[in-house]
């Protein structure tokens, strides 16, 4: 199977003529090919979406929610095709991409369909004339999106960007290119406005960093890793670029005695070791009130072994393999780095001995917050436990460290769930639940977890200009 382009509604190959492999992560064998694109490519879809936007952002904005709608459609009709692609290309539950991740994609393009009718902008009048807001459409914008939720956060960003009048060049990550790919083979199918939506693939490097420059790409969205944003942040500021920036996280779970953990043990154990971890949202750093710390870690200790790790095609798995083998590495690396630092390993810490790339979840403790293991960010099946004493050092704990995507505490104190939501380092709090999603709300980070934030009108300002028009009213 080979993966292609999608530019100006045509499947395109490279056009250096290249491909690289794409690996199924449950085998570790490469089950097809990608277009290896480069600038040359960046070039051609840049030009298509400039061709494409004067009649795009000209559109009602009901009309180009109408071509949304119809892409959420064909998706829905096709959505175990996707489910099935996505499980493959990045050995993910079968169940989840079926019940979660490529239903959540539907309902990004349906939301943003029905945002984008509801967008307003505002006026301003009593102190100096009669000010109204024009918010206009950008023009060519880039996205760039990571492989541990393919198609999800992929119509994240093309999804608002559409909607909003912009025309788009998306680059999935060069790990997980099959269901962008079909994505864009569904909107040809379906008589998409040529050059609104294309598709390049390749390295960071080669395709994302000439995005990232191009003279014409007016914004950038993306969701990745610290490290690459901070890189794309150097290439974009010179270039006085618009950026949103979506990066990894470390987040805490606090858990305290008076909350009800026994009942919630299945919710715990998902925002730990959903997606075999490789979700940014994943609470990886548990903190414990010491009353309740050894009964919560065996009945964390009993549930991480009896999770099914297997083929992600098999429904009755609860976790499949990580994504690539490089990633697998990190992960086993992490883990013997936890050993070194005098973790002790409750549970897991080894791969399983099988094809592909399998780590049994993981549970760690005995290190302090200073420690590399409860600092850096490390994707997997892996969470370390730490105890506290009192309100004070569970804040501590929660805010050390240099990121602040998300926290989720469970308490049944009313008092002390808004003043920790108000006083934790993180910009998505959740209170006695995990990876609850109104796609209205402000998403993002702080500190090194990003810059900016995502969904509903926040992603429709961000891809609009605001222009201010002053009238004279005394004249
Ligand atoms: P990554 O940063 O390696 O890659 C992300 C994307 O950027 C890929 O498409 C990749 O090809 C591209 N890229 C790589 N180098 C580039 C460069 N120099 N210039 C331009 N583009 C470049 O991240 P990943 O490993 O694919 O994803 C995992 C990371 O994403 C984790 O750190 C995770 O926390 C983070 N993440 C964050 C969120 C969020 O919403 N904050 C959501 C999901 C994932």
């Amino acid at each position: 199977m080979r993966l292609t382009h999608w530019i100006n509604g045509e499947a395109r190959e490279a056009a250096n003529g290249r491909w690289r492999d794409v690996f199924d992560p449950a085998t570790g064998q490469a089950y097809a090919q990608v277009a290896d694109g480069d600038a040359q490519d960046v070039d051609a879809a840049v030009a298509a979406a400039e061709r494409a936007f004067p009649a795009w952002s000209a559109l009602p904005n009901s009309e180009r929610a109408r071509w949304l709608e119809k892409l959420a459609d064909a998706l829905e009709a096709r959505l175990d095709d996707f489910a099935h692609a996505e499980s493959r290309d990045g050995g993910k539950p079968i169940k989840l991409a079926r019940e979660v991740e490529i239903p959540r994609a539907i309902s990004n393009l349906r939301f943003f369909a029905h945002a984008a009718t509801q967008f307003a902008s505002e006026s301003h009048h009593g102190q100096a004339g009669l000010n109204y807001t024009l918010r206009q459409p950008l023009g060519v914008v880039g996205t760039i999106s990571p492989w541990n939720l393919p198609l999800y956060l992929f119509t994240w960003k093309i999804a608002p960007a559409l909607a909003a009048g912009n025309t788009v060049v998306a680059k999935p990550s060069e790990v997980t290119p099959h269901t962008a790919t079909m994505l864009g083979a569904l909107a040809a199918e379906i008589g998409f406005p040529k050059g609104v939506l294309n598709i390049v693939h390749g390295l960071g490097p080669e395709v994302g960093e000439p995005l990232v420059v191009h003279p014409k790409v007016k914004a950038i969205s993306f969701t990745g890793s610290t490290l690459v944003g901070r890189r794309i942040a150097g290439l974009a500021a010179p270039l006085l670029k618009k950026l949103s920036l979506e990066l990894g996280g470390k987040n805490p779970t606090l858990l305290f005695a008076d909350s009800d953990w026994k009942a919630n043990l299945d919710t715990i154990v998902r925002s730990a070791f959903q997606n075999s971890g490789q979700i940014c949202l994943c609470g990886s750093r548990i903190l414990v009130e010491r009353s309740i710390y050894n009964a919560f870690r065996d009945a964390l200790v009993e549930r991480a072994l009896a999770l099914r790790v297997g083929d992600p095609i098999d429904e009755d798995n609860h976790l499949g393999p990580l994504v690539s083998q490089a990633h697998h590495d990190k992960v086993v690396a992490a883990i013997a780095r936890a050993r070194e630092e005098g973790g002790y390993v409750w549970c897991g810490g080894n791969t399983l001995d099988r094809p592909g790339w399998f780590v049994a979840p993981t549970v760690i403790d005995g290190l302090g917050p200073d420690c590399a293991s409860n600092r850096e960010e490390i994707f997997g099946p892996v969470v370390t436990l730490q105890p506290f004493d009192s309100d004070g050092e569970a804040l501590q704990l929660a805010n050390a460290g240099d990121y602040g995507l998300a926290a989720s505490l469970w308490t049944r104190d009313l008092n002390r769930a808004h003043r920790f939501a108000a006083e934790l380092r993180a910009g998505v709090i959740w209170i006695n639940t995990w990876l609850m999603r109104d796609l209205r709300t402000p998403f993002g980070g702080m500190g090194q977890s990003g810059l900016g934030r995502e969904g509903g009108t926040e992603a429709l300002r961000f891809f609009t200009e605001p222009r201010n028009v002053c009238l004279d009213l005394s004249q």
